[in-house]
C-alpha cells in the first residue's frame, strides 16, 4: 500500500488523473451494478417465495380432505400436480405430529437424487434438503391443523439469472472503463497540458534564467489564474533582475569611479606629499639662506659704518691738514653711498615682496642713454683693470619708451657683478633686437665677463632672493645676494626674462630681454643726465632768509644749518610739529623745512595746521619743503596732498638744498602764491654752477685721475658741436640746431659745465618752437661760458 502511494505520488499528473478518472468511474460504475444485481437477486427470490407460497396454500386446501380421510393416493396425486412448476424441487406434507404422510422431489432434475433426501423424507420431513428456498404451510380442517405442507425449491434459475447478470455487468465494466480510460485520457490533457507547460516554462526559466518568457494563457480558470500569476510573477523577476543588473552595473561604474578616483586622490596625494617635502626642503633651505643673507647683510653694513666712524672719529682729532680732511671726508662719503647701494637693494627687495614694485616709463634715447649709464661702469672697470666693450646692434631703434632707470639698475647689477668676480679680460655688453612686438620692440641684452664663472648647480639658484653661488667667494667680493633677485623681479616688469650661461673658471654671460615701445617720430625727448650739485665750488646766492626748521634729531638741523653757513640767515629750530606750529603762529618766515615723522605731532598734521592757520589769518602761503627719510612714491605724493611745496629725500645732498631754497627763494621772494608742486630728490637740482667737479667725479666713482682724460675728450667733442651748432644757425636748420643743441646739453652735463649745459638746453628748447632768432646770442654765449669752464677746471686741477 505504501509503495502504491508513493508510486502515485511520484506518478506524472496526467496518469495521476486518468487513474482518477478512472478508478472512481470503475468505482461508481461497479457500485451500481453490484447495487442493481443485489436488488435483482433480493427481487427475484422474493417472488420465488411468494410462488410458493401461493402454491403451498391451495395445496394445504386441497390436502385437508385426503389427510381426514387418510387418502394417502389423493395426497401424493395432489403433490405430484407440482412437477409442472419446475422451480419446486420438492414438497412434503407432514402430520400433526411431524410424521412424513406424503412427499414430492423432482427427481428428473436432481442430477443425482440424493439418498440423503430420501432418507431425510423418512426420518425429519421438513428438513431442508438443501434447497434454498422452503415454505411451509398448516393444514386446516375446522380450524384445527391436521397436518403442514411444507414445499422446497432451489435457486438454480435464480444463480443462473444472476450470472447472467453478472457477466453483463462485467462486460458493461469493462466497456466502461475502457471508454473511462479514453475520454480521461483525453480530457485529462485539459487541465494537464497547461499544467505540464508550466512546469516545463519554469524549468526552462529556471535553466536558463531567462524572465523574459511567458506562457499563452487560453483558460479562465484556476489554472489560467496560474498561468497569468506565474506571467506576473516573471514580469516582476524580469523587472527586478533588470533593476539588479542596472544596479550591478551603477555599481560597477561606482566602483570603478571610486577606483579611479581613490587612485587619482592617491596620486595627488602622493604629488602633494612629494611637493610638501620639496617646499619643506625649500623653507628650510630658504630660512638657512635668510640666515646667511642676514649675517652677510650685517657685515656688508657693518663694512661702510666702520669706515664712516673710524674717519669719523679721525676727523673729530686735532692735526689734520685741509687736504688731509678732505681725504677722510670723500672716505667717509664713499662709504655713505655704499652704505645707500644697500639700504636701495634693501627698499627694492621689500617692494617686490609687497608687489608695489611699478613702472615709470618716458621716452628716452637708447645710445646715449646707454652712454650716459655705462660711464661710471666704464671708470669701475678700469679702475679693475678690466675693459667694457659695449655694442649696439645699429639696426635698432634708438627712440624708445620705458622705464630707463630701472634698465640702468639692472644693467649696473649686471656690470657691477662681472666687474666685481672678474681678476682680468674684458666685460662686454652687447644689445640686439630679439624681436618686434605690435607696437614695439624687445631687445636682447648680454653681460659677458671672463670671470670665475658659476657653477650649473647655482645658475638657477642665485636668481632667488639671498641666495649666492658660493658663500666663500662672496665674502671676499662682498653682496648681499639680493641683486639678480631684484634684476629678475625688474626684468619681469618690463616683460622680459633673464637667464645665466656660464661655468666655473670660463666666465658667466648673462642675458635678459626688455619691452620697450617705439617713441612717436613727433615727440620731443628730454635726454636728462644725471646731475648733482656740489658745494664744494661754493658758488650760490641765496637771499638773507629765516627759517622754520623742524627735526627731532639734532644732527640733522645742524646739517641744514651748516650747508646754509656761508650766508646769514635766521633760524628757528623745533623739535616736533607742535613746536614748529607754535613757532609758526608767532614768527613770519621765508619757508619752512619740515622733518616728517616726528614725536607728538609729526609733519603732515603740522602742514596741514599751518596751512589752515595761514587760510584764518588771509596770510599769504609759506613755502613748506618736507626732508622725508620715506623714499616710497606714494609716501612723497602724501606730502604734497597735505599742502607741502615739495620734498627732499633723505639723505639730503647739501646741493639738493640749495637748489630747493633757490628755486623757492631764489627771487628774492618766498611766497608762492599758486603752490608748485616740485619734486626734488638727492639727484636733481636747478643749481647751475660754472662746473661741478662732485658731480663728475662721482659719476667717475670717485677716480680723480680720470678727469683730465674726459676733460680731453670733451674739449675735443665741443669744438665741433658747436659749430654743427654755428652751421645749423646760419644755414637756418632749426631741426639740425636742436639736434646740435641737445648734443651739447649731454655732453656739457656729463662733463659737470652746468652752466653750459643750461644755456644749449635754451637753445634747443628755441630751436623746437623754431623760433631761433637768439640762437646766435646763445652761441657766443656757450663760447664765454666755455672759457669760464675752462678756467674752473683749470683752477680746481
Ligand atoms: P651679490 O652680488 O650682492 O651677492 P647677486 O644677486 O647680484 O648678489 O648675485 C648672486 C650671486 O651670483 C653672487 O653672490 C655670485 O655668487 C653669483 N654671481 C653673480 N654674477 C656673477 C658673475 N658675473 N660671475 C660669477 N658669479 C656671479
Amino acid at each position: 500500500m505504501q509503495i502504491i502511494r508513493e508510486r502515485f505520488h511520484s506518478a506524472p499528473i496526467r496518469r495521476k488523473l486518468m487513474i482518477l478518472m478512472v478508478a472512481i468511474s470503475f468505482a461508481v460504475l461497479s457500485l451500481a451494478s453490484l447495487s442493481f444485481v443485489i436488488n435483482e437477486a433480493l427481487t427475484t427470490r422474493a417472488e420465488v417465495q411468494r410462488e410458493l407460497a401461493a402454491y403451498a396454500e391451495i395445496i394445504a386446501k386441497n390436502m385437508a380432505t385426503p389427510l381426514l380421510f387418510n387418502d394417502r393416493m389423493a395426497a401424493t396425486e395432489i403433490l405430484a400436480g407440482l412437477h409442472e412448476k419446475p422451480q419446486i424441487m420438492a414438497a412434503f406434507v407432514l402430520t400433526s405430529d411431524q410424521h412424513g404422510y406424503a412427499s414430492f422431489v423432482r427427481t428428473d432434475l436432481l442430477h443425482d437424487p440424493s439418498p440423503h433426501a430420501l432418507l431425510r423424507e423418512a426420518t425429519a420431513p421438513g428438513i431442508d434438503l438443501d434447497f434454498d428456498i422452503e415454505i411451509a404451510r398448516p393444514i386446516m380442517a375446522d380450524d384445527q391443523r391436521i397436518g403442514t405442507i411444507v414445499i422446497q425449491s432451489d435457486i438454480s434459475a435464480l444463480t443462473a439469472r444472476l450470472q447472467r447478470l453478472l457477466m453483463i455487468v462485467a462486460a458493461v465494466l469493462l466497456v466502461a472503463g475502457l471508454v473511462a480510460f479514453l475520454l480521461s485520457s483525453f480530457l485529462q490533457q485539459l487541465i494537464s497540458t497547461p499544467i505540464v507547460n508550466l512546469a516545463a516554462t519554469m524549468e526552462q526559466v529556471s535553466r536558463d534564467r531567462d524572465y523574459s518568457q511567458r506562457m499563452a494563457n487560453t483558460s479562465a480558470d484556476e489554472i489560467g489564474r496560474l498561468i497569468d500569476g506565474f506571467n506576473d510573477m516573471l514580469e516582476q523577476v524580469q523587472l527586478r533582475d533588470s533593476q539588479l543588473q542596472r544596479y550591478g552595473e551603477g555599481l560597477e561604474a561606482m566602483v570603478r569611479q571610486r577606483t579611479e578616483e581613490l587612485l587619482q586622490t592617491n596620486h595627488e596625494l602622493e604629488t602633494t606629499i612629494e611637493e610638501l617635502v620639496k617646499a619643506r626642503e625649500q623653507a628650510i633651505a630658504a630660512s638657512k639662506a635668510k640666515s646667511a643673507f642676514l649675517a652677510n647683510m650685517s657685515h656688508e653694513i657693518r663694512t661702510p659704518m666702520n669706515g664712516i666712524m673710524g674717519m669719523t672719529e679721525l676727523l673729530l682729532g686735532n692735526g689734520f691738514s685741509p687736504e688731509q680732511q678732505k681725504k677722510h671726508l670723500r672716505a667717509i662719503r664713499d662709504s655713505t653711498e655704499n652704505l645707500m647701494v644697500i639700504i636701495n637693494d634693501i627698499l627694492d627687495f621689500s617692494k617686490i615682496e609687497a608687489g608695489r614694485l611699478e613702472l615709470s616709463t618716458m621716452p628716452f634715447l637708447l645710445r646715449q642713454s646707454l652712454a650716459d649709464g655705462l660711464l661710471p661702469m666704464e671708470v669701475k672697470a678700469k679702475q679693475n683693470g678690466l675693459k667694457l666693450v659695449v655694442s649696439i646692434d645699429p639696426q635698432l631703434p634708438d627712440r624708445l619708451v620705458g622705464d630707463l632707470l630701472k634698465l640702468h639698475q639692472v644693467l649696473g647689477n649686471l656690470l657691477g657683478n662681472a666687474i666685481k668676480f672678474s681678476e682680468q679680460g674684458e666685460i662686454g655688453l652687447s644689445v640686439q633686437l630679439e624681436r618686434q612686438t605690435e607696437n614695439g620692440v624687445v631687445l636682447r641684452f648680454c653681460v659677458t665677463d671672463q670671470g670665475i664663472g658659476i657653477p650649473l648647480e647655482a645658475q638657477e639658484r642665485i636668481f632667488e632672493i639671498f641666495e649666492q653661488a658660493d658663500i666663500t667667494t662672496t665674502k671676499r667680493h662682498g653682496g648681499t645676494g639680493l641683486g639678480l633677485a631684484i634684476c629678475r623681479s625688474l626684468v619681469e616688469l618690463m616683460g622680459g626674462t633673464i637667464w645665466v650661461e656660464s661655468s666655473p673658471g670660463a666666465g658667466s654671460r648673462f642675458y635678459f630681454t626688455v619691452q620697450f615701445a617705439l617713441a612717436p617720430a613727433d615727440l620731443e625727448i628730454e635726454q636728462e643726465p644725471a646731475p648733482a650739485c656740489s658745494l664744494t665750488d661754493g658758488h650760490y646766492t641765496l637771499p638773507t632768509l629765516s627759517v622754520l626748521l623742524a627735526d627731532d634729531v639734532e644732527v640733522n638741523r645742524e646739517l641744514v644749518k651748516a650747508v646754509l653757513s656761508q650766508q646769514e640767515h635766521h633760524f628757528v629750530e623745533a623739535l616736533n610739529g607742535q613746536e614748529a606750529l607754535q613757532a609758526f603762529r608767532r614768527e613770519r618766515f621765508d619757508v619752512v623745512l619740515m622733518d616728517v615723522q616726528m614725536p607728538e605731532m609729526d609733519g603732515l598734521q603740522a602742514t596741514m595746521a599751518i596751512r589752515e592757520f595761514e587760510r584764518s589769518e588771509g596770510r599769504p602761503r609759506t613755502p613748506i619743503i618736507a626732508l622725508t627719510a620715506y623714499a616710497a612714491k606714494e609716501d612723497q605724493e602724501r606730502c604734497l596732498q597735505v599742502g607741502m611745496d615739495g620734498y627732499l629725500s633723505k639723505p639730503v645732498k647739501p646741493a639738493a638744498i640749495v637748489a630747493a631754497l633757490q628755486r623757492f627763494c631764489g627771487s628774492g621772494s618766498c611766497t608762492t602764491s599758486t603752490p608748485q608742486p616740485l619734486v626734488m630728490s638727492a639727484a636733481e637740482s636747478g643749481a647751475a654752477p660754472v662746473y661741478d667737479r662732485e658731480g663728475l667725479l662721482e659719476r667717475l666713482g670717485g677716480a680723480e685721475a680720470l678727469i683730465p682724460k674726459f676733460m680731453g675728450m670733451f674739449h675735443n667733442g665741443i669744438v665741433h658741436s658747436l659749430e654743427g651748432i654755428e652751421l645749423a644757425i646760419t644755414s637756418g636748420d632749426t631741426d639740425g640746431l636742436r639736434v646740435a643743441a641737445h648734443t651739447v646739453k649731454g655732453s656739457c652735463g656729463n662733463i659737470g659745465a652746468m652752466q653750459m649745459r643750461e644755456t644749449a638746453a635754451a637753445i634747443e628748447a628755441a630751436a623746437k618752437t623754431g623760433d631761433i632768432s637768439g640762437a646766435p646770442a646763445g652761441l657766443a654765449l656757450l663760447r664765454r661760458q666755455l672759457e669760464e669752464f675752462k678756467a674752473a677746471v683749470g683752477v680746481s686741477a
